[in-house]
């Protein structure tokens, strides 16, 4: 679906409810009233359209990418939280009637939705689990769903209105499909399709290269560039799954390959998991594909450190499909030992006529690369020529150096359109 039909299929439930308020034939009240009214009812569509904007829906972060997607539910969510707590604060009179029990689990939803947006802002604090706190955000959040939900169909004035009723069991109804999807139909789907960890291999300091292969099944059909939930030695039903993206070309066969590095939890185990181990894969998900852009004249990609992964997806893809638009690579480390597939870059620069240009931030003694980081001034160096504002870049790596390396090519005037980028933070 169109990126725009999508904002506009949003707006549009979203303030589906305000507007058959609007069109009702109720007697008006006080304006702080039926502002305290019109806050809750926006907060409460706002919350129940988070559940798709999740991330998890391919028909949504498929076509505007995974990194506005998760911003979106993030500026939402604070959204809702500032209407919620306009909505009780605002009645002069509230005319709410009398049923203490939907009043008391309107306040309960209120107490429990601030204490999921704090949970959330907390969740990369050393020693919270990721995946404690994703069971709490789902859980939680469908828990205030379902209050709400009584809340406004017992307290709430506009719905007593059968049509608005209806309209808001079958918003919340929606919501609940969208966890079901998430966390039955999919874990369903992948037990009928397990993957194989066929090898996992030390390719560099603190970062693994793995492959997965198809277990009786085609595999999955993806474009460079793209990521995927994975989960290894684990039930298909666990909600430990990670996201990273596939550094194989799909030209290249069936089997998926992996660059990553450790972190935590996971990632540190990598070491561990034994050839053979089952795995279950989710994707393919995000929009970091060139295939988008058929008309820029060349390609430029930026990575740094586990950035490659994607890009040497692209880079790969590019190479078996023997594209002859011109590419050059901008791949910074820290140090030597974490440069990845070197061998395997300088052919490419050789075979493909790629242009591979290393930057190390502590390079070894006698290093004929580039001394420091990918920086404004190296993004200048590279790519500041006419003909190549009309190539298109694609960046993933450190926020810092995405946001250098971003603001640097629109100030040399390559259009914003023509940047595509990805972060390795989901939420
Ligand atoms: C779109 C995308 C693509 C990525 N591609 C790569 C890649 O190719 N190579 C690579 O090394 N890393 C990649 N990452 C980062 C990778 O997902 C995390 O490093 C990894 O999940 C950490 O897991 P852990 O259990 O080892 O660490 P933890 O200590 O559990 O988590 C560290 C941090 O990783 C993130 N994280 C952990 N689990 C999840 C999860 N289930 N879902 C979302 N985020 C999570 C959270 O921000 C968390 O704070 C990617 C991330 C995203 C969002």
């Amino acid at each position: 679906m169109n990126p725009r039909l999508l904002i506009a299929l949003y707006l549009f439930v979203i303030l589906l409810p305000l507007g058959l308020s609007a069109l009702g034939t109720r007697p008006p009240r006080a304006l702080s009233d039926e502002l305290a009214s019109g806050a809750g009812m926006l907060a409460y569509a706002i919350l129940l359209a988070e559940f798709l904007l999740s991330g998890r829906f391919r028909a949504i972060s498929g076509r505007i990418g995974i990194d506005i997607t998760m911003r979106f539910h993030q500026l939402l969510a604070r959204t809702a939280i500032v209407l919620a707590l306009v909505h009780p604060l605002a009645y002069t009179n509230p005319s709410m009637g009398i049923d203490l029990s939907a009043i008391g689990a309107g306040a309960a939803a209120w107490g429990l939705l601030f204490m999921l947006f704090l949970a959330a802002l907390s969740r990369d604090r050393p020693g919270t689990a990721h995946e404690t706190w994703r069971l709490f955000h789902g859980l939680g959040a469908a828990l205030i769903a379902a209050l709400l939900l009584y809340h406004t169909l017992y307290a709430g004035r506009y719905a007593q209105d059968p049509v608005l009723a209806a309209v808001w069991i079958g918003l919340f109804a929606v919501a609940l499909a969208s966890l079901l999807f998430v966390y039955l139909l999919k874990p369903l789907h992948k037990m009928r399709h397990p993957w194989t960890a066929e090898s996992i291999r030390k390719i560099a300091t603190r970062t693994w290269e793995v492959t997965l292969t198809p277990q009786r099944h085609d595999g999955m059909r993806y474009k460079a560039g793209q990521f995927a939930w994975i989960s290894i030695g684990r039930s298909a039903i666990s909600l430990n799954e990670n996201p990273f993206s596939i550094a194989s070309a799909p030209a290249s066969g069936n089997k998926l390959q992996f660059v990553i590095k450790e972190l935590g939890d996971f990632t540190r185990t990598l070491g561990r998991i034994q050839p053979g181990t089952r795995a279950y894969v989710d994707g393919p998900h995000g929009n970091m594909m060139i295939d988008n852009h058929g008309v820029a004249t060349g390609i430029a990609m930026v990575a740094g450190g586990v950035g490659i992964a994607p890009i040497l997806g692209i880079l790969r893809q590019l190479h078996l499909e023997n594209d002859p638009r011109p590419t050059t690579l901008l791949y910074g480390n820290r140090r030597e030992d974490q440069i990845v597939y070197r061998d395997e870059l300088d052919n490419l620069a050789r075979d493909h006529g790629t242009r591979v240009v290393h930057a190390l931030y502590e390079p070894p003694e006698g290093w004929d690369g580039h001394h420091g980081m990918c920086d404004a001034a190296l993004i200048r160096q590279e790519f500041d020529q006419p003909e190549m504002r009309h190539w298109l870049y694609v960046l993933c790596g450190p926020p810092v150096m995405m946001d250098i390396a971003e603001e640097t090519l629109i100030e040399m005037g390559v259009p914003a359109g023509n940047i595509i980028s990805e972060r390795f933070k989901y939420d």
